[in-house]
């Protein structure tokens, strides 16, 4: 039984553990009967079986799912460190870096920018707000205000100075990504220019990236595990109520990533302009895309990305341990399209006339805030604020939007956070075509069925 466990393909296997995760979880929300607990005092308490579902889900499942999480997180440092520093010394030459950061960071706002534009349209023409009366408890309100002030008490300027680490390892320790970057681009600039003296440097980190790689591809043989515990969780204790209120949120959002994914990734990026098969790519991508289905964090699921861009894709190292981490922390295009159709939603459900020039707002605005989101689960809801204020909702509004969105903003994070992983990958196919640097055999080679 585990030999022919083993055998089946990786991504069917993460596959397989989702849908049993999907289904266990449900079964457990919508299945389990009220019971009727006594303590040691005699005191009884009756349990609904969806509260009893939530106590089992976090109890017992969700520590599963989390140990998952923390062993792939824990390798984001180690592999961004080694992996880029690599890359820049295998580039050769420090000025082939900036025409590849030139081209990524372009390529990372044009498809964000395609991304809110196609959510604003698929939003106006569902209307997901309309008729949708909005009202949130008290408790969440007091949480997502709590969540709010932390996020505003962050300046622009503060962001871009965290980029500049006060020493690497207090990024290390708290495995800041963009930090983590600046400073591995700049050692391995540093070794490229040294050369011969720098030699032995060069070959550590050359078999760094080996070893960390070889864990990598180790815990991910996790991953159908860790995969269906997140999913038993987040469907046992949340279920699928979202399709009482925000039914047609969810619909648009769903539809637009999957347009967004199938169309501009598959149909633009990788079909049109780079003239290789789609089917390889989405199969090569499918783990990234389950893991991050499953955690709603592009952060954490980095590792994955890396190891699928370059394993199965054919992407050069030097490539994927640049444009990949930077892509996990700034291009976000699922986010940028849930941005929009939250600001259309709230203005519609608020019978507000949304003009042009707010349409192009809020565009601009869901591009720029998305580059400025963590990837980490819940950070597009908690910067909804700013586009809801372009489309004219006060701000005590607002709260009450975010808050009335926030207990059902999982089974929203996870398709965004889908999004923003198949767009790191499909632009870092991109940007190594062009520099020369993708293995089109890889590529092309037909995986395993
Ligand atoms: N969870 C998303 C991500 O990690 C960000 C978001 O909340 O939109 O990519």
């Amino acid at each position: 039984m585990f030999k022919n466990w083993q055998s089946i393909t990786l991504w069917k296997r993460v596959l397989i553990g989702l849908f049993i995760g999907i289904a266990f979880g449900l079964a457990l929300h919508y299945g389990l009967p009220e019971a009727t607990f006594a303590d040691e005092d005699g005191i009884e308490t009756t349990w609904s079986g969806k509260e009893r579902a939530t106590w089992i889900g976090n109890t017992w499942i969700q520590p599963f799912g989390e140990a998952f999480v923390r062993l792939i997180k824990m390798l984001i440092v180690p592999l961004i460190a080694t992996t880029l520093v690599a890359g820049v010394t295998a580039m050769g030459d420090p000025k082939k870096l900036g025409s590849l950061g030139v081209k990524t960071i372009a390529l990372y706002l044009t498809t964000t920018l395609f991304a809110v534009s196609l959510g604003l349209t698929v939003g106006t023409i569902i209307k997901p707000g309309i008729g949708v009366e909005y009202g949130a408890s008290a408790e969440n309100l007091e949480t997502v205000k709590g969540k709010l002030d932390t996020a505003k008490d962050v300046t622009f300027t503060d962001r871009m100075l965290e980029i500049i680490p006060d020493s690497p390892v207090a990024a290390w320790a708290d495995g800041a990504v963009l930090p983590t970057i600046f400073f591995s681009i700049l050692l391995g600039i540093g070794i490229l220019f040294c050369g011969k003296s720098a030699e032995p440097i060069k070959i550590f980190f050359d078999s760094a990236v080996e070893v960390v790689m070889r864990i990598t591809m180790l815990i991910m043989e996790l991953a159908p595990f860790g995969v269906c515990a997140l999913m038993a969780w987040v469907m046992a204790t949340k279920g699928i109520e979202i399709l009482n209120n925000l039914m047609w949120l969810a619909l648009a959002l769903y539809l637009t990533c999957v347009l967004h994914i199938v169309f501009v990734y598959g149909g633009i990026i990788v079909r049109g302009i780079l003239r290789l098969p789609m089917k390889q790519f989405f199969r090569g991508i499918l783990d990234a895309q389950g893991v991050a289905f499953s955690t709603a964090s592009s952060s954490a699921t980095l590792p994955i990305s890396i190891s699928c861009a370059e394993k199965n894709l054919g992407v050069d190292k030097s490539v994927a341990g640049s444009v990949l981490p930077l892509g996990a922390t700034i291009n976000m295009d699922g986010t940028a399209i849930y941005l929009g159709l939250v600001a259309l939603f709230a203005a519609q459900a608020a019978g507000l006339e949304v003009t042009f020039t707010q349409y192009l707002m809020v565009a601009l605005t869901a591009t720029l805030v998305s580059i400025g989101a963590a990837g980490i689960p819940s950070a597009g809801l908690l910067l909804a604020a700013t586009v809801l204020d372009v489309v004219g909702i006060s701000e005590s509004q607002s709260l009450l939007v975010i808050a009335f969105i926030f207990p059902f903003d999982r089974l929203l994070d996870m398709m965004r956070t889908v999004t923003n992983v198949s767009g790191d990958i499909a632009v870092a196919c991109a940007v190594a075509k062009w520099e020369g640097e993708l293995n089109e055999d890889v590529f092309r080679h037909e995986a395993e069925l």
